[in-house]
């Protein structure tokens, strides 16, 4: 059994706030870093007619693989549980190809999810793929992005022409 410390990488405990350590039960693999806390949600309570609050736990892990996933429970198990679910879900995606089949949903960043699995990555894209072109030098770049909203218009400039435009 592993141990998980917020920020770290796995190999520690994790510290949820008021919770006390917590040692991760689930075999991460050692490059997981992770980042947990609590978050106070709104519950509306239709028959009451009013709102509640309840501090609902959370834990962020950026395992190989996957950029970014994020399990939420009441307890530091039930998050580590969701965490995992999802994190298998990304491991088993594969066609066999051994990645995931990204598309962009409207990111301009280069970010990109997969639509079978539905993880979230970043710098998925190069600025070539999206169509993305730098307007001063003709380079692919996700660096930067002007939307004009009354023209309509998206341009884009890569890191040298947003330094130096
Ligand atoms: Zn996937
Ligand atoms: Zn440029």
């Amino acid at each position: 059994m592993r141990e998980i410390m917020t920020g770290q990488d796995i190999g520690t405990t994790i510290d949820f706030r008021g919770q006390g350590p917590y040692e991760a039960r689930h075999p991460w693999p050692i490059e997981t870093s992770v980042s947990s806390g609590s978050s106070v949600v709104l519950i509306h309570n239709a028959k009451e007619g009013d709102r509640t609050s309840c501090t609902t736990l959370f834990m962020e892990v950026y395992p190989p693989g996957a950029a970014f996933i994020r399990g939420e429970g009441v307890t530091p198990e039930v998050c580590e549980d969701a965490a995992w679910v999802k994190y298998q879900r990304v491991l088993n995606c594969a066609d066999g190809s051994g990645s995931h089949k990204w598309e962009a949903r409207g990111y301009r960043n280069g970010a990109g999810f997969c639509c079978r699995c539905g993880t979230f990555g970043s710098q998925i894209f190069a600025g070539e793929q999206l169509d993305h072109f730098c307007r001063v030098c003709g380079t692919g770049t996700t660096y930067h992005c002007d939307t004009d909203k009354a023209a309509g218009t998206t341009t884009f400039l890569c890191e040298e022409h947003y330094k130096t435009p």
